[in-house]
């Protein structure tokens, strides 16, 4: 499961902040030693005052408060003494304390067993870079669409504008992604090229992956060469069965541009098993096609085309091409 292969990275990678955090104060630790032998004395001396302190607490005899507190003096001018060598040196008690780099949760990723925000991000940074959608998501998302880039004039087979088809398309995949942990929703995003599809698509998918899921996005051609060389056994087989797991785990599927892989009964044997997988374990898939639902049923078999008919949304967008408007 992807999921589980991005929270044991994380971990592995704590694992190592932590070792080489332990690492670098040994190191500061001991340049400092080298210069000031006394503040290694100090350090011995405060943990013999320590071990004293518990041996004590153990005892249960009747001076045990006053011992107590002449060990708290004592170590308390030790600390003295050592802050005083530091600040001489230009230096100061951090410099003998561990730094991590989320002092909230000391490296560990929970605090009192609850996921601290920098395991939370962790795991976005990672489920962006697995997505494939890193770069293109900064500028293609909710809060980039502008619907006035679509026309307002009625297309006579519709009788609907492309602005206000897109508003509706638009509420649909935020809608979508709004109610996606409650619903297992799948869409089929067709028309031409340049009609926003590929745009909302990202936007749905940035939607998700910012809530800490984990998506998958890959075109058609890309998904099925994917398959092709897992199959058989071309490439690294391990990194394959990494794009496979994440195709037929992840929490969102996107398929863009289906139709334009070379068709053949192998890819369309592919796209039914991971159809199929995907809907029995309840994971959505977003597909974005140039192709039109008859022309679907033309490149690809009844069990596909029935299968999107029963589970998908089919959601039709038209327009003039607007990246040549754009231009
Ligand atoms: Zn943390």
């Amino acid at each position: 499961m992807p999921g589980a292969d991005v929270f044991n990275e994380c971990m592995r990678e704590y694992e190592r902040d932590r070792d080489e955090a332990r690492a670098a104060l040994s190191a500061r630790k001991a340049a400092l030693y080298a210069k000031s032998p006394r503040l290694a004395e100090i350090e011995g001396e405060l943990a013999v005052c320590g071990i004293s302190a518990a041996k004590l607490a153990l005892s249960d005899g009747a001076d045990l408060e006053s011992g107590i507190a002449a060990l708290e003096r004592k170590s308390a001018a030790l600390s003295a003494e050592r802050a005083e060598i530091l600040r001489r040196g230009g230096r100061g008690e951090d410099d003998l304390r561990i730094t991590w780099k989320c002092p909230n949760c000391e490296d560990t990723g929970f605090i009192s067993g609850k996921r601290c925000a920098c395991l939370r991000q962790k795991i976005i940074d990672k489920n962006y870079n697995a997505s494939n959608l890193r770069g293109v998501l900064e500028s293609e998302n909710f809060d980039n669409f502008d619907v006035r880039l679509f026309s307002e004039e009625k297309d006579p087979k519709t009788g609907r504008s492309p602005r206000v088809n897109i508003e509706v398309m638009h509420r649909v995949c935020l809608m979508f992604a709004e109610k996606f942990d409650e619903t297992c929703d799948n869409l089929i995003l067709t028309g031409l090229a340049g009609t926003g599809k590929t745009f909302l698509c990202n936007c749905v998918a940035k939607e998700l992956l910012d809530r800490g899921k984990t998506v998958f996005y890959a075109t058609a051609p890309a998904l099925f060469r994917i398959y092709d060389d897992y199959r058989f056994g071309k490439g690294d087989a391990s990194e394959l069965r990494g794009f496979v797991e994440l195709a037929e785990g992840c929490d969102l599927l996107i398929i863009d541009d289906l139709g334009a892989e070379f068709v053949t009964s192998f890819t369309a044997s592919e796209l039914f098993n991971l159809v199929n997988t995907r809907g029995l374990n309840k994971k959505s898939v977003v597909i974005s096609t140039n192709l039109t639902f008859e022309q679907l049923q033309e490149t690809y078999t009844e069990r596909i085309t029935s299968r999107f008919h029963a589970s998908y949304k089919i959601l039709p967008f038209f327009g003039a091409d607007l990246r040549s408007r754009k231009r």
